[in-house]
């Protein structure tokens, strides 16, 4: 490799060690959290290894590098080589797609407003696409259209290849390397080559967690006033029902939202101790198979791993008795099916949110705000799922879609705008973040993490971090956001 280049690490300690610390340590914390206060850890909190000096291998060749291969990660790296960057896309599974794919999600939320689809560019490239893995539903279908995430795998893996892409699977963000207080100068990448440096102009954090940008100092926060986020969901594939695709229409009366749900009696009947509330959700995926987006794990950090280990083994046993319970309580439909399936990476709704520029609020979202700088819309309602402690007046009151007063969902037409400055961690020079981490206050984080959205916000950072290259030295600030609208436009985006 003519571009590998020894690299000295003068401090990977300093990455790597908080790293270990800020896992056996998790900071559950609503306040802003910076590299500063995880480097106070060392000092208080007792054991730490020094690093012997070492080196690594350095591949300099790359103007952007995104790290974590998801909707937002596809389309930031896609459009970031379409601007003419030279892009490489790091992912941490052996396949592209995220939530959609490793962590079997089976529907796409919303693509239209009620009146017309939203969200466009890439985003409405994958999602046609990907309709061609579910021929069974109708063509013309934008709203909670299903996925088959062998499908969706393809497509990813297609459009990244036609569009210059280089694809590094198998391979984690271990640790980020500073050149200065603002500016990354490389990250180390652990893989089966062990650990090897890589290094770009501008870097896009579309891992989901925002590792890449709060590993470089950016501000954060994580959970609620008591530092805890929303439940995550093991979602599951089950096959061999009784049923086909005329009567799909029988899965409705599966949803949790139906009082008829054989989910109440399964919770009720107090058997199955793991699952504790009513959410259900079912997608027919194929011929006799099905995904599920059901039942609740209560206080998953994501960014500790002990905690995301022990809600794997959880997850497992829960998708084992959401089977049991649906043979036991709709045997015409489930008698003779099969659990094949659980999802390769835990189904985290919400973990940090990186502090931007701008915080998207509340306030944005109920006046449906537009911006000078937006770079795509979205009307996904406020989708918070319930805490450990709501379930029981949901449980109490039998309605699933009591939605404890959070904000009433958008009507037919209405949507809100997504400003560029919610993509740019605030005092990082070279860094943009992408996808559920964006900067949000914790309430619109429910409703911007959908597929949909992750994947505009994806089209805009890459596109970005290509425009900051040619027009400020890598300054994502400075990006010519008039000109960014414009390319966005061109290339189909939505906006006002
Ligand atoms: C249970 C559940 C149900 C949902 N239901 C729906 C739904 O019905 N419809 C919908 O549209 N959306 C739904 N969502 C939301 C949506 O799926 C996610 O919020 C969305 O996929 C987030 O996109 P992302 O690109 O930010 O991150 P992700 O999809 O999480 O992708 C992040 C990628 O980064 C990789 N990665 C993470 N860390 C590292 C690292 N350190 N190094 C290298 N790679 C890394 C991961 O392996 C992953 O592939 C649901 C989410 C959950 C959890």
């Amino acid at each position: 490799m003519s571009n590998e280049r020894l690299f000295s690490r003068r401090s990977f300690l300093k990455a790597s060690g908080l790293l270990a610390l800020a896992s056996t340590f998790p900071i559950a914390s609503t306040s802003a959290q910076t590299g500063e206060k995880l480097k106070d850890l060392l000092s208080k909190n007792n054991r730490s290894l020094q690093l012997k000096k070492t080196k690594v291998l350095l591949d300099d060749q790359w103007d952007v590098i995104v790290v974590g291969g998801g909707p937002s990660g596809c389309a930031a790296a896609i459009a970031s080589a379409r601007e003419g960057a030279k892009t490489l896309l790091i992912e941490s599974m052996g396949c592209l797609g995220g939530m959609g794919t490793s962590g079997l999600v089976p529907a796409w939320t919303p693509f239209s407003d009620g009146e017309r689809m939203i969200y466009r560019g890439i985003a409405e490239k994958v999602f046609n696409e990907s309709k061609k893995g579910v021929p069974f539903e109708p063509k013309e279908k934008m709203d909670w259209v299903a996925i088959n995430p062998e499908w969706l795998k393809l497509v990813y893996d297609r459009m990244v290849a036609e569009n210059n892409v280089k694809v590094l699977f198998f391979s984690h963000l271990a640790s980020v390397e500073m050149k200065n207080e603002k500016e990354v100068d490389a990250i180390i990448i652990s893989n089966k080559s062990g650990l090897t440096a890589y290094r770009a102009k501008v870097y896009v954090d579309c891992t989901g967690d925002g590792d890449l940008a709060a590993w470089a100092g950016a501000s954060f926060t994580k959970g609620n006033s008591k530092g805890i986020s929303m439940p995550a969901t093991h979602c599951f594939e089950i096959v061999n029902l009784n049923v086909n695709p005329s009567n799909i229409e029988s899965f409705n009366s599966l949803y949790g939202g139906n009082k008829k749900s054989p989910i109440w009696e399964i919770v009720e009947s107090k058997k199955y101790s793991l699952i504790k509330d009513a959410h259900l959700c079912i997608n027919y995926i194929g011929p006799n198979a099905v995904g599920l987006n059901a039942g609740h794990l209560f206080e998953v950090d994501s960014t500790n791993p002990q905690s995301l280990s022990n809600a794997m083994s959880r997850g497992r046993e829960l998708a084992n008795q959401f089977m049991a319970g649906l043979k036991e309580f709709r045997p015409d439909i489930f008698a003779n099916s099969v659990l094949v399936n659980t999802g390769q990476l835990m189904g985290i709704r919400e973990s940090r949110i990186i502090e931007g520029d701008y915080r998207l609020t509340l306030k944005d979202w109920i006046a449906r705000a537009t911006f000078p700088d937006e770079i795509g819309r979205n009307n996904y309602f406020i989708d918070i799922h319930n805490s450990e402690e709501e379930i029981d007046k949901v449980l109490k009151e039998k309605n699933f879609e009591n939605n404890l007063g959070r904000p009433e969902p958008y009507k037919k037409g209405e949507s809100h705008g997504i400003p560029y400055r919610c993509l740019t961690p605030k005092r990082l020079k070279n860094v943009l973040v992408a996808g559920r981490c964006i900067s949000t206050e914790q309430i619109v984080q429910g409703s911007v993490r959908v597929q949909s959205a992750c994947l505009v916000t994806g089209e805009a950072a890459g596109m970005a971090a290509a425009h900051a290259i040619q027009q400020h030295k890598n300054d994502v600030h400075l990006v010519n956001v008039d000109y960014l609208r414009k390319r966005l436009k061109e290339e189909g985006q939505y906006f006002k």
